[in-house]
Parts: C-alpha cells; structure tokens; sequence
C-alpha cells in the first residue's frame, strides 16, 4: 500500500514536472516575436522624495498580455527570455515604449516625469546599447535625462571594465543610473565608487522588516549614510507601511516606492493620480 502511494506520488510529481517543462517550453514559443505583435504593456510605479512629498518619477515594469494566459509579471516571462535571448527584443520594446510615453507627455505640456527602465544582462551585454539608447531618445526628440536606467550588481560585476565604459558612454547621453535591488548582490558600495552612479535603490527584502529587525535598521542605515558620503542619492523599495516610511525619513532616506503609495499602474491611472504624505502635497499633475 504504501509502495503503491509511493509509486503513485513519484509519478504524480514526475507528470506535474512534464507538465511544468512543457509550459516552459510553450511559454518560451508563445514569447517568441512577441514584441513584435504589440503584447506587452508597461506599468508605472512613482517615486517619491521624502523631502518634498513630490514624485520624482516613475518606473516602468513591463507585463506580458499572453493571448491566453491574460496578464502575465517579469516572473513568469523574464527569465524565460533571458535564457532564448529574447530579452534583447523584450528591452528594445520597452526602451521605445517608454520614450514614445515621455515624448507623449512632452508634446502635451505636462511637467517633465523621467521614467526609469530596467535592463537585464543580455542587453547590458551588447556594446551598441548606449548608441542604441541615444538613437531613440533623438528620434523621440527627447534629452537624456529623461530616462533612468536601473542596473544591478551582477550585471556590473561581471565585466566591471565593459560596464564602466558602458555607463560613462550613457552618462555622456545625460542618462541618470540606478543600482536596483542593492544589498542582494555580492558587491559593497566601495566597489560600485568606481561606476558613475547617480543612485542605489535599496532592495525590498531589507525595508520588509523596519523597523523591528535589528539586522536590517543597522544595514538600512549604513547604505544611506555611506551612500551620501558617495553622493548618491538613496531609494527606498518595498515600502508598504507607513512604520517603514518613517524610519526611512528619520534616517535621511531621500526617495521611496511602495504599495504603500501605489501599485505598479497603467499610464491612464497615473495620470489621475494624488496622494497627500503629511501636510505636504505630492504633486501630479499628469494628462
Ligand atoms: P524591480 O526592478 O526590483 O521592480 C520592483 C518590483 O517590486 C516590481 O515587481 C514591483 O511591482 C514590486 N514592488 C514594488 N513595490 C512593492 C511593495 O511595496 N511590495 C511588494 N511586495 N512588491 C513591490 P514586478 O513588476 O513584478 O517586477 C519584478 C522584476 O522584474 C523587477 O524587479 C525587474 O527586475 C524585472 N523587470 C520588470 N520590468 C522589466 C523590464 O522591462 N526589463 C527587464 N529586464 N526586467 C524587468
Ligand atoms: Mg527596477
Ligand atoms: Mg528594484
Ligand atoms: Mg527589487
């Protein structure tokens, strides 16, 4: 009997791991070309500066509308692609996504809303990118420091000369330059002196806990003060309560995103949206 239910569960976990391999590989099908067929969509999540109460811009998180599956998060896709290489295309369609949005609002008056983009290896990788990037902002007729690009530690470390050159060349375009996700690499601020970064968002997985986790307050708080003495700006992610947001003011913390101000949204929910922190008034102002 037993035997039997052992029998059974080994093939029961031995279908459902088919099962999984063959949603893998029909994902990975079903994402091919599809940049090309329109089927992804950009979600904005504002910053806010802790100082003023003021968004300071947006990140752009990209979704997949699979024709089947509906909407689908950069988890269930991103990886995917990274490994087929079509993150390549996945990047390039969020690069002209975002820029066809900037030069939207331009060309309707509204105040000028930089929006960051993520970028993953692949695309880091290739040695165009930077003229790739400003290519399209001058075909956009946008300046550069419009655009935010968010990197990660892994991503620099693994050719640390290709990557400073990478991002002087960005930086001349007037890119700004974001380490995303910050604590959950290998590298410490020392070593991310020598790339020309503008800011370091501190990854979610250390805000969680503030301010009751020990560990985290004394890693929170030496990120912001050693990141000032780099003259970088600190940013906050994963903020969801308004606990978290506190200590991060009282520590200097200069920039949040969270739940706890808003959701990844679409572009016609951002354009509404306004919130008070305190008595100080976030302005939005959007189409
Ligand atoms: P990320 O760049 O670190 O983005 C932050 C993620 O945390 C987003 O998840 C966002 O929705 C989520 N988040 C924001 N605030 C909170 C909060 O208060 N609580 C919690 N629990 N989560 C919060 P999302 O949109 O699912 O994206 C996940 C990751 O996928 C991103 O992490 C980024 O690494 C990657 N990604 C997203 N868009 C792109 C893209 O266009 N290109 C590439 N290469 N990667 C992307
Ligand atoms: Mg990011
Ligand atoms: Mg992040
Ligand atoms: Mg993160």
């Amino acid at each position: 009997q037993a035997k039997a239910q052992g029998g059974n569960a080994v093939c029961h976990y031995a279908a459902e791991m088919v099962a999984a391999s063959v949603n893998r590989l029909e994902l990975q099908a079903d994402l091919r070309g599809a940049a090309g067929r329109d089927e992804f969509k950009l979600m904005y999540q504002p910053k806010l500066d802790l100082a003023t109460g003021r968004m300071t811009g947006v990140e752009a998180l990209v979704r997949w509308q699979h024709p089947r599956l509906g909407l689908l998060p950069p988890a269930s896709f991103i990886s995917l692609a990274e490994a087929s290489g079509d993150i390549v295309e996945i990047g390039r369609w969020v690069l002209h996504a975002a820029c066809h949005q900037l030069a939207a609002w331009r060309a309707a008056g509204q105040p000028a809303l930089p929006i960051a983009i993520n970028l993953s290896a692949l695309q880091f990788a290739d040695r165009n990118l930077a003229n790739e990037i400003d290519g399209t902002l001058q075909r956009h007729g946008l300046p550069g420091n419009l655009l935010e690009l968010e990197i990660t530690e892994s991503l620099v470390m693994k050719d640390p000369l290709h990557a400073a050159e990478l991002l002087a060349a960005m930086r001349r375009i007037g890119l700004r330059i974001s380490m995303d996700d910050f604590g959950t690499g290998y590298s410490s601020l020392a070593q991310l002196k020598r790339f020309p970064l503008d800011s370091v968002k501190i990854d979610r997985s250390f805000v969680q806990d503030i301010p009751h986790d020990a560990n985290d307050t004394a890693i929170i708080k030496a990120i912001i003060a050693m990141g000032h003495a780099l003259k970088l700006k600190i940013i906050a992610e994963g903020v969801e309560n308004a606990e978290q947001l506190a200590f991060l003011q009282h520590h200097g913390c200069d920039e949040i995103q969270g739940f706890y101000f808003s959701k990844p949204m679409p572009v016609e929910q951002l354009y509404g949206f306004t919130r008070t922190h305190k008595d100080k008034p976030t302005i939005l102002r959007l189409v």
